[in-house]
């Protein structure tokens, strides 16, 4: 059975299409500049990456191309060999702890959260309505962001201000990247042959966070009420004293959104740096003997390593540490900038093993209190799973 993820963004969508339940990609891309001029696309196949140039006025233009390519490229005969399209929805609030099939009640209550999402969920609608309206006979299923860290208990979830704000207006902690969090919940039990592990998962790239699992259960996560919360990113401040915010306001005469735009943009590695948002040239300039590089990644590390040791008490101990996302997978030197500082804990890294990229390793020696890996995440493969699953059961 043939299964669609689809991850779309304001003016972009990612795709791949799966072989289920064998879960294999038959092939996969991403649309870019939808509505813009210079549309451009790219499609992976048999080991082949395909670009094409082509104006895509809107989100519908670039499903109608897709499913031209699906053709021509014989992957699929007919459209109707797509049994059902997973949609990555990043704001699903607190309505939704799984993975649901989209209706208009569900379309309605995304969009009602545009306010805590409005980058991403009405763009993710877009998306869905584009291809409601061209393969019409798939179940659509929408996979949430939010949806793992459901489980956070009250005292996790609630930040310490009146508590009418959470009664009236919904803040609190929701948790992003849950799609990832949870694929490496999964796995990480599978390694360790253990589904009640402790298990603390560091989803670093652009964006990041950390999750602290427990039974296969998100216990606690460093992102927010918003997605610039907890960690220092690549262009995102994660937690400061929100105090600064009033106070640079009447320093600059900036307005609000600017200045939120400048802990969002012009913040995190690159803000600090005043290099790079992108962890490699950080590198790089720390080798340069850059010392604002060398500032913005001591407290990178320093950061992870915070909430490492937070989390690791909160969970009473831990079974594996986990390192995936961009740099988690690809950057030795911050995985052992982090690991080495959790040595009192007795936690060691073997730099030997440490001496990998994108690929799934245990990087920790043998007398490592903790085991420490190294796990690709795979969000996509989680919505073709949680999408087949429904046509399965229906
Ligand atoms: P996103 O949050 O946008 O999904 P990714 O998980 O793809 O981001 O992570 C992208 C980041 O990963 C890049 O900005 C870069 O900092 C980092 N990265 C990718 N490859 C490497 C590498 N070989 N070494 C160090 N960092 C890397």
């Amino acid at each position: 059975m043939k299964i669609l993820t689809v991850n779309a963004g304001s003016s972009s969508l990612k795709f791949k299409l799966y072989e289920m339940p064998e879960e294999k990609v038959l092939i996969s891309g991403t649309f870019e500049r939808i509505g813009l001029p210079g549309g451009i696309y790219t499609i992976k196949l048999n080991g082949e990456k395909i670009k094409k140039e082509k104006d895509l006025k809107d989100h519908s233009i670039a499903v109608e191309t897709l499913i031209q390519e699906l053709i021509d490229n014989k992957v699929i005969t007919s459209l109707d060999e797509i049994k059902g399209v997973g949609h990555r929805l990043v704001h699903g609030g607190e309505k939704y702890a799984h993975s649901v099939i989209i209706d208009d009640d569900v379309i309605k209550t995304v969009s009602d959260l545009s306010e805590l999402a409005p980058l991403h969920n009405p763009a993710n609608l877009i998306g869905v309505d584009a291809f409601k309206k061209n393969v019409p006979n798939a179940l659509e299923v929408g996979c949430f962001d939010t949806a793992f860290h459901q489980t956070m208990a009250k005292k996790e979830f609630l930040y310490p201000v009146p508590y009418e704000w959470y009664e009236k207006y919904g803040v609190r902690k929701y948790g992003f990247h849950g799609m990832s969090h949870n694929y490496i919940a999964n796995r990480t039990a599978e390694i360790l042959n253990n589904p009640h592990a402790r298990i603390i998962s560091c989803h670093i790239g652009n964006g990041g966070s950390i999750c602290a699992i427990k039974d296969g259960k998100s216990i606690d996560t460093s992102m927010g009420f918003t997605p610039n919360a907890g960690l220092m990113m690549g262009t995102r401040s994660g937690d400061i004293d929100a105090t600064i915010i009033p106070y640079i306001m009447k320093k600059t005469g900036e307005n609000l959104d600017d200045v939120i735009n400048d802990l969002n943009k012009k913040s995190g590695y690159l803000g600090v740096s005043g290099v790079s948002s992108d962890s490699r040239d950080i590198e790089e300039a720390v080798a340069d003997g850059n010392e604002r590089a060398k500032l913005a990644q001591d407290m990178y590390v320093e950061k992870i390593v915070n909430y490492i040791a937070e989390y690791y008490l909160e969970l009473g101990g831990a079974d594996a540490i986990v390192f995936t996302a961009g740099v988690g997978e690809n950057s030795a030197s911050t995985r052992a900038a982090i690991i080495n500082s959790l040595l009192p804990l007795g936690i060691k890294l073997d730099p030997e093993k440490n001496n990998v990229r994108g690929e799934e390793a245990l990087i920790s020696t043998d007398d490592s209190s903790v085991k420490v890996y190294v796990i690709p995440t795979d969000e996509e493969v989680m919505i073709a799973r949680d999408t087949y699953k429904f046509i399965e059961n229906k």
